[in-house]
């Protein structure tokens, strides 16, 4: 299993505290079958700006450590980015990590409370230039949950968006948990990935997820999924499924 959003670098967010705590992490994500992990510490979410050559040497030293101590993962270097005004200027100073080599595909964070206005317009900007954004855990954004066919509208545009698996599992609550059913039925995400933090509270949930979409969706739409994740890693093009609009549920009063 690949897991393309992960906190797992050692004290430079919210995450892994230190080296300790990113073993941790490790160990727990091999038990849960991962094989791979894409690490996404936050660039400017406002608390942390954790830029493209502090994160290659961290992910260096965390890669050497987990070979040192034989744990069998590999950590490919990402970066979780609040989307902010800036975005091309710091491609021009290098500060952003892509998840391909080819800088084609790269993680862009909302603000949990809404959508900014220029989402629109820079998502049109960055795809003008062959740039994918992926919209990172929107069945957490407070508009999307609102009207999830917000989200529609940038899928269709071609952005592609990822579904965290404790959202699925259950461990946002049932609100979240709903809206995340709701969007993978309605091809409005491409994939799951952990958002681990830790392994208390924020851990991984990824076999538990692809067990349960399994269940769910069956094993065709794991596999789809899986395979998204490998050709994002890879920069190949990825096909996806058509979105479609969520019915709103409709409450028939009864007067
Ligand atoms: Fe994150």
């Amino acid at each position: 299993m690949i897991d393309l959003h992960c906190h797992i670098l050692p004290g430079i967010d919210d995450g892994a505290k230190d080296m300790e705590d990113s073993m941790d992490m490790a160990r727990e994500a091999v038990a849960e079958g991962i094989t791979h992990i894409l690490a996404s510490p936050h660039y400017k979410n406002g608390h942390w700006d954790n830029e493209k050559q502090d994160i290659l040497s961290l992910v260096d030293e965390v890669q050497q450590e987990l070979d040192a101590r034989g744990i069998p993962l590999t950590i490919f270097p990402g970066q979780e980015v609040r989307i902010n005004g800036e975005f091309f200027e710091d491609i021009e100073e290098d500060k952003l990590q892509f998840i391909d080599e080819g800088n084609q595909y790269i993680l862009i964070e909302f603000p949990t409370p809404t959508i900014p206005q220029y989402a629109e317009t820079l998502f049109f900007e960055m795809q003008r230039e062959g740039i994918t954004p992926i919209i990172v855990h929107p069945e957490r954004n407070h508009a999307i949950l609102k009207d999830p066919n917000k989200l529609l509208s940038f899928v269709e545009k071609g952005a592609l968006a990822q579904l965290t698996a404790a959202s699925y599992t259950g461990g946002f609550g049932k609100e979240i948990q709903k809206i995340s059913k709701q969007l993978i039925e309605a091809n409005l995400v491409h994939y799951i990935a952990s958002d681990a933090h830790n392994v208390g509270s924020r851990s991984f949930h990824m076999k538990e997820a692809y067990q349960k979409l399994e269940k769910e969706f069956g094993p065709e739409k794991a596999s789809e999924y899986h395979q998204v994740t490998k050709d994002l890693i890879n920069g190949e093009p990825i096909y996806t499924a058509t979105p479609q609009p969520i019915k709103k549920a409709k409450f028939l009063g009864l007067f």
